[in-house]
């Protein structure tokens, strides 16, 4: 890392990493990679005089750099790669179901949202085979990260201060986890918030509105609109959809924007009709809802094949890490509005077509669900105690 002038000292609370980030960015024998999650380009410009909404993603990138950043990757990257396995996970419940396997175990959950996952681990013990065993995308980007691109550049893995950008606490939390470690070395160093990057941005006196912008580094920086919905409430869903039918019907599905996915209600059903697939998709957030859906399940008083559960008001972009909106609401469907614009303007919208996901199996991990991709990719739950704090 570069050095840079600014010391907001007097800014950290505690589980702030902010004192971290400037002393590694600093330090120059070490590599530092940031990586940020999707809804972070639709909401961080808000401080700056952007509009909700408003993708500053080159602007970040641009930012970043600025603070001696070594190189800038994205989450979003890595929620394809998510999406291959987790949409094969999908297809592979899914055709045993059909074919009349009463032993396979639907719904399948998205698994993406840990504050989400430490709730299923404190409060339904009985449920753990429910979510989906692939890791999160700021998890999986973490992974490839040390394990394969670090080895590729000739670097050891402690060189590698891996920085994860995210919306929330709860990250934080993921990423201490110790399976997501060897020994000491974490695959996500740390995390810091969109609100914590919003204030060393100020401190070190960098304005997004004025900065140039520059692209974020390539390869684990190309990604597909599937991969950038991530950030709203549905979104996992709707892309983990998208490439699981393509792949069960072996045809494209055209219509990809599935409208019963999207909204604002905090409990959704939808029915989903694709050929001769018909599916049952439940989407909550807000743990209170979520709980509620869970309980239904519980009880067999309803039936989905899959189903997506965030914690936050409207999923990632509602975040506790992010910034403060005066008009609430109509902040957040702005930040959700701002995802799906850039969904439909890209020309790869499906996790299945990112052309550097593909790559990465070619050379390394085989096929999703392979031996290789188990290991790098997927992870476990373990039951908790209630209001259990490790
Ligand atoms: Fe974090 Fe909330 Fe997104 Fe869950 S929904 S990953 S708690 S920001």
């Amino acid at each position: 890392g570069a050095c840079i002038s600014a010391c907001p000292v007097n800014a950290i609370t505690a589980g702030d990493n902010t004192f971290k980030f400037l002393r590694d960015l600093s330090t120059p024998n070490k590599v530092v990679i940031t990586q940020m999650a999707p809804a972070i380009r639709v909401t961080i410009g808000e401080a700056f005089g952007f509009e909700a909404g408003t993708n500053v993603e080159n602007k970040l990138a641009a930012g970043l750099r600025k603070l001696g950043v070594d190189y800038v990757f994205d989450t979003t990257w890595a929620a394809d790669l998510t999406i291959m396995e987790e949409a094969a996970e999908l297809q592979e419940r899914l055709e045993k179901y059909f074919a009349g396997d009463d032993s396979v175990k639907l719904p399948i959950l998205t698994s993406c949202c840990p504050a989400w996952v430490k709730f299923i681990e404190q409060n339904y013990a009985d449920m753990l085979d429910v979510p989906s065993t692939t890791k999160s995308p700021m998890q999986m980007f973490a992974t490839v990260a040390k394990d394969i691109w670090a080895k590729e550049h000739g670097m050891e893995r402690d060189r590698i201060i891996s920085v994860a950008i995210m919306p929330c606490i709860a990250k934080k939390y993921e990423a201490s986890r110790p399976e997501f470690s060897r020994g000491l070395n974490y695959d996500v160093d740390y995390v810091i918030t969109t609100r914590e990057l919003i204030k060393i941005f100020e401190d070190s006196g960098i304005d997004l509105k004025t900065i140039e912008e520059e692209e974020i580094d390539q390869v684990m920086g190309e990604y597909t609109g599937a991969g950038v919905i991530f950030g709203r409430t549905g979104g996992v869903i709707e892309a983990a959809t998208r490439t699981a039918l393509e792949k069960m019907t072996g045809k494209k599905v055209e219509n990809i924007e599935f409208d019963c996915l999207r909204g604002w209600d905090s409990f959704r059903s939808c029915e989903l009709e694709v050929g001769d697939i018909k599916l049952k998709i439940g989407v909550t957030y807000g743990l209170r809802e979520a709980a509620k859906m869970l309980d239904k399940i519980r009880a067999g008083e309803e039936f989905y094949h899959a189903i997506e559960i965030m914690a936050c008001n409207g999923g990632c972009v509602g975040g506790g890490g992010q910034p403060k909106a005066r008009k609430r609401q109509e902040t957040l469907q702005k930040r959700a509005e701002g995802l799906n614009a850039i969904d439909r303007s890209l020309p790869l919208r499906r996790s299945n077509e990112n052309p550097a996901v593909l790559a990465i199996y070619d050379k390394y991990l085989d096929y999703p669900l392979s031996h290789k991709a188990h290991e790098l990719l997927h992870t476990k739950y373990f039951v908790r105690a209630k209001n259990s704090n490790d």
